[in-house]
C-alpha cells in the first residue's frame, strides 16, 4: 500500500499547491501569508497581514503578510549572505540552476496562471500567456550568465595588462506593478541572478500570490538561501528603508512616473544603480495605405488585452482623416464583440479593472472626454452584468480633443481615443508631444513609411503593422518619462553589473 499512500499524498499536495487561497487551515494558507527572508517563510515579525480580493468578485480570497522595519532589517541581512555565496558561484551552475527554474515555472504553469486570474482579474488564457513569457524570460537568462564577456585593451606602454571585467552590482531591491505580476518580477529576478547579485522583491500588494509562486520555484530550483527574498505589504512600511539602506546598491522599478520620481530622490541619497520602467500613453499611427479593417480588428484585441492595463498598451490612435470613420467603426464593432467577465471562465476576453480606484479614474477621464467634445463610439460604461466586480466595458472614444485628459494622462484602462489627421507631420507631433516615451505603434504597407515613422517616433520600442513589444530575446524600455533601463535581449543583463576596469603595470 506505500505506492497508494505516497500517491495520495502527492494528490493533496498538488491540491494544496493549486489552491492557496482556498483553505483558511494547512501549509497553503500559512505559505500565502509567509515573507521569504534567507530561505526560510515566515511571518511577519509582529504577525500583520492584510487581505487580498479578487477583482472579478470583491470577495477576500486571502491573506499577506505585511512586512515591516524588522522584516527588511532581516531581509537586507539575508541578501548579503546569499550575496556573497551567489556572486562566487560557477556560471554554468548558476545557468542550471535558472534554467531549472524555467522548467518548474512551466510545470507549475495552470497554479500559477489561476493566481494572476483572481488576484489580477486577467482571463486564463492571458494569464498562461503571461506565465510562459515568465519561463521563456529564465531560459534566455540561463544562457546569458554564461555570456558576460570582458575586454582586454593593449596597454600604451610595452609591458603591462588591461582588462575590464563585470560583477554583480549587489544587493537589488525590485518593486513592481500588479498588471503583469510575475513577469514584471521575473524581468528583475532573472537578469539579478545571471548577474550574480541577490534580491529583496517587494510585489504590489495586490497580487502577492503570484510572486510568492515564482519565489517558490526558485528554492524548488536550488537557487540557495538569501539570493531571492519576497518582502510582502503596503510599501510605506517597507520600501523607505530598503532605499535608506547603503547595502542594498540597485533599485528596479516597474510602476508609475511619481512613484517612481520619488524612488529616484530617494535612491539619490545612498547613490543606487537605478532602472525605471514607467508609464506609457502609446501612439498608433495608421497611413492611408492599410486594410483598416484588418489594422482596427488587430487594435481592438491589443487595446483591451489586460483590460488596457498594460503600460505598452495602445491608447492614442491616428488614423488618416480618409480612413478614420471606417477605421472607428471596425475598432468599435470588435470592441462591442469582446466578452466581459470573471477570468476564470474562459469563454471571456476582458476581466475587471484590478483595483476600484483604477476603475473610478477611467470613468472620470471618459466623462472628461465626452465633455470636452468626444464622441463615444462604444462602451462608456460599466457592464450590467457581473454586476459585480470592477468591470467596464472596452470603450473608444473619437475626437477627444488634444487637450482632454484622456489624450494627455495614461488611462491604464479599456479606453481608446481615435482620431484624424490629414499631414503625417501633424501625426508625429500630436504622438511625440507628451512626455511618455514607452512604445508606439505604426501601420502601413510601404516601407519608406515604416522607416520614416518609425524612426521619427520618440519610444524606446516602436512595432510596425504588430503589437508584439515585448519579448525575452528583446529589449523592453522606455526614453522621456518612460524611464531607462532596458529589460530582456542582450541589454538586458548589463544594468545588474559593474565595470571595473584593471590597469596592471609589471615593475
Ligand atoms: P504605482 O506606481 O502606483 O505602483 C507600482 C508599485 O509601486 C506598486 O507595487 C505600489 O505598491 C508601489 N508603490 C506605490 N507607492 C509607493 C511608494 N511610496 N514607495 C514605493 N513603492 C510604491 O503604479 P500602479 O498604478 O500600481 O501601476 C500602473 C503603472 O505602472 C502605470 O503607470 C504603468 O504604465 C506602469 N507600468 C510600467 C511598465 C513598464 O515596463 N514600463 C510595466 C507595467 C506597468
Amino acid at each position: 500500500c506505500q505506492p497508494i499512500l505516497s500517491a495520495i499524498c502527492c494528490c493533496v499536495q498538488a491540491m494544496i499547491r493549486l489552491l492557496p487561497y482556498q483553505t483558511t487551515t494547512g501549509r497553503a494558507m500559512e505559505t500565502s501569508r509567509a515573507l521569504l527572508i534567507g530561505g526560510r517563510w515566515q511571518a511577519a515579525a509582529d504577525g500583520a497581514a492584510y487581505e487580498v480580493v479578487n477583482p472579478a468578485t470583491e470577495e477576500v480570497i486571502g491573506s499577506a503578510a505585511q512586512a515591516g522595519a524588522p522584516d527588511v532589517k532581516a531581509a537586507i541581512a539575508a541578501a548579503e549572505v546569499g550575496l556573497a555565496s551567489w556572486r562566487r558561484t560557477n556560471p554554468w551552475v548558476r545557468s542550471r540552476v535558472i534554467r531549472r527554474i524555467s522548467q518548474i515555472v512551466e510545470e507549475r504553469r495552470e497554479e500559477i496562471a489561476r493566481l494572476v486570474t483572481i488576484e489580477v482579474g486577467k482571463p486564463i488564457e492571458q494569464s498562461r500567456g503571461e506565465v510562459q513569457a515568465t519561463w521563456e524570460l529564465f531560459d534566455w537568462f540561463a544562457d546569458e550568465t554564461r555570456r558576460i564577456y570582458g575586454q582586454v585593451i593593449e596597454p600604451r606602454g610595452t609591458s603591462g595588462h588591461q582588462t575590464v571585467t563585470f560583477e554583480p552590482v549587489g544587493i537589488v531591491a525590485a518593486f513592481t506593478a500588479w498588471n503583469f505580476p510575475v513577469l514584471l518580477m521575473s524581468r528583475k529576478i532573472a537578469p539579478a541572478l545571471a548577474a550574480g547579485c541577490s534580491i529583496i522583491c517587494r510585489p504590489a500588494e495586490e497580487a502577492p500570490g503570484a510572486v510568492l509562486a515564482i519565489a517558490r520555484c526558485c528554492l524548488d530550483a536550488g537557487v540557495p538561501p538569501g539570493v531571492v527574498n519576497v518582502l510582502t505589504g503596503l510599501p510605506n512600511a517597507i520600501t523607505p528603508a530598503i532605499m535608506a539602506s547603503p547595502k542594498v546598491r540597485k533599485v528596479t522599478f516597474t510602476g508609475s512616473i511619481p512613484v517612481g520620481q520619488m524612488l529616484m530622490r530617494q535612491a539619490a541619497d545612498t547613490v543606487k544603480r537605478v532602472t525605471m520602467e514607467l508609464g506609457g500613453h502609446a501612439p498608433v499611427i495608421v497611413h492611408d495605405d492599410v486594410d483598416v479593417t484588418a489594422a482596427a480588428h488587430l487594435s481592438a484585441v491589443a487595446k483591451f488585452r489586460n483590460a488596457g492595463q498594460v503600460c505598452a498598451s495602445p491608447t492614442r490612435f491616428y488614423v488618416h482623416e480618409s480612413r478614420v470613420e471606417a477605421f472607428a467603426a471596425a475598432f468599435s464593432a470588435r470592441a462591442a464583440a469582446l466578452k466581459v467577465g470573471d477570468g476564470l471562465d474562459p469563454a471571456n476576453d476582458v476581466g475587471p479593472l484590478t483595483t476600484r480606484r483604477r476603475r473610478e479614474a477611467v470613468e472620470a477621464m471618459v466623462e472628461d472626454a465626452v465633455a470636452a467634445g468626444g464622441k463615444l463610439a462604444v462602451g462608456g460604461r460599466r457592464p450590467a452584468q457581473p454586476n459585480r466586480g470592477w468591470f467596464y466595458e472596452p470603450t473608444a472614444v473619437v475626437g477627444a480633443p488634444e487637450g482632454a485628459r484622456l489624450m494627455t494622462e495614461e488611462p491604464f484602462g479599456p479606453v481608446a481615443a481615435i482620431s484624424g489627421f490629414s499631414r503625417v507631420e501633424e501625426a508625429l507631433e500630436r504622438a511625440n508631444g507628451l512626455e511618455f516615451g514607452l512604445a508606439a505603434y505604426v501601420f502601413t504597407n510601404s516601407l519608406k513609411r515604416a522607416h520614416e515613422t518609425s524612426e521619427a517616433l520618440q519610444a524606446g520600442v516602436v512595432c510596425v503593422n504588430t503589437y508584439v513589444a515585448a519579448l525575452a530575446e528583446t529589449p523592453f524600455g522606455g526614453t522621456k518619462q518612460s524611464g531607462f533601463g532596458r529589460e530582456g535581449g542582450a541589454l538586458g543583463i548589463r544594468d545588474y553589473l559593474d565595470a571595473k576596469f584593471t590597469n596592471m603595470a609589471f615593475l
